[in-house]
């Protein structure tokens, strides 16, 4: 038996190493610290970390530290700071492996100090501020007193001052230049006896927001060949070349006459003789219900439409124009480039009212990720 199923998504390696290039070169040479959260944003981050590893990236960042842990424990060796604030009950594993947790509340503060002295091991927080995004983060105007707090805590060392952009991707840049202004007046104050790193820019602002870059930025989906809006400026957006393909295979092929109900209560009936073809994809993948008779996919060097309602496990294509140049066991592309034929993620994203991100993103665990050169 095949040990992996039908449906799987292949990882470009080769043009994982050209984003990045890209990326590095926008962010003037200053260090990426790929935010690979969220498996990769559903790309494996286990081939996305060691790969970027062996380009001599050395810092990740993870939502939680359950997912640093995975990787270290699978043998990325890297430092991982854990971007989204927990409540404290992760400090023994963030001590024990040296992550560096990015803190906002007093409640972190405090349960990290505690296993700090208990292990006798510093701990390198990231303190982060909400400049404009209105999620996590101190204020910008309680500066001062918390790092007067944060001396109070015996075993943190400031590793970094941080913040995010809620709007860079949007095509005007007023708001995150005046949000830039801000950190950088937070960062400016605290020059002087300041030997932490500062970091803002996730990839809309590589692109779009000069000045932003700071000492290392952060860039997710950019790396992923993914833009992270249709208003980024920047032409050289242009160059991002996707790295996620998702791929599966014909399992019947079957001619059906008018009128033939397919699916689960029949959301489609053929109004001609049709040539169907079964493929092994459903919602258990990633492949929203929702996207049930509005998509396409490429079989045979062809745009296809989907037909039918899409089930947890398989769904059907109306594959007509291909008759007599189609078999069983041929190639589907659900993401990626057939021929000449390409369907990004943003199709699916409008479809959705949602955007690529999570189109990525939300491809199930049960499809395998492999890499490809
Ligand atoms: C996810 C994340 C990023 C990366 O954002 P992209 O838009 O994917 O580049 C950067 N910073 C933080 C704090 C994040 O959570």
């Amino acid at each position: 038996m095949s040990r992996l199923p039908l449906t799987r998504v292949y990882i470009s390696l080769k043009n994982l190493d050209h984003n990045l290039s890209l990326l590095r070169e926008l962010a003037g040479g200053r260090p990426l610290w790929p935010a690979i959260k969220a498996d990769a944003y559903g790309h494996g981050a286990r081939i996305v970390a060691s790969h970027l590893v062996s380009r001599g990236v050395d810092t990740f960042g993870v939502a939680q530290v359950q997912e640093a842990l995975e990787l270290a424990e699978n043998g990325i060796d890297a430092r991982f700071i854990i971007l989204s604030p927990d409540l404290g009950d992760t400090a023994q594993e963030i001590a024990a492996h040296g992550f560096e947790p990015v803190v906002a509340t007093d409640i972190q503060l405090r349960a990290l100090s505690r296993e700090a002295l208990r292990q006798g091991r510093d701990i390198r927080v990231h303190l982060k501020f909400d400049t404009g995004m209105g999620r996590v983060g101190f204020c910008p105007r309680e500066a001062d007193t918390v790092l007067a707090r944060i001396a109070g805590y015996p075993g943190l060392k400031i590793a970094g001052f941080m913040s995010h952009f809620p709007r860079a991707d949007e095509g005007d840049p007023e708001y995150s230049l005046e949000q830039l202004g801000r950190f950088r007046d937070l960062v400016e104050k605290t020059a002087d006896f300041r030997d932490f790193e500062t970091h803002m820019a996730n990839s809309a602002a590589i692109f779009d927001v000069s000045g932003a870059c700071f000492d290392a930025c952060r860039p997710g989906i950019a790396l992923y060949g993914l833009k992270p809006s249709s208003e980024i400026r920047n032409p050289r957006v242009d160059e991002l070349k996707p790295v996620l393909s998702w791929k599966t295979a014909i399992t019947q092929l079957k001619e059906v006459s008018p009128g033939t109900g397919l699916s689960y209560g029949h959301s489609y009936i053929t109004s001609r003789q049709s040539l169907i073809a079964t493929v092994p994809v459903g919602y258990g993948d990633g492949l929203a219900r929702a996207l049930s008779n509005r998509i396409e996919m490429l079989v045979g060097g062809r745009r296809c439409r989907q037909v039918g309602t899409i089930c947890m496990d398989q769904c059907l294509i109306d594959v007509s124009p291909l008759r007599g140049r189609v078999e069983e066991g041929d190639e589907v592309v659900i993401i990626g480039a057939q021929a000449d034929q390409f369907i990004g993620a943003g199709e699916q994203a409008e479809v959705l009212g949602t955007i690529n991100y999570e189109i990525v993103t939300r491809i199930s665990g049960r499809v395998p990720r492999l890499a490809e050169k």
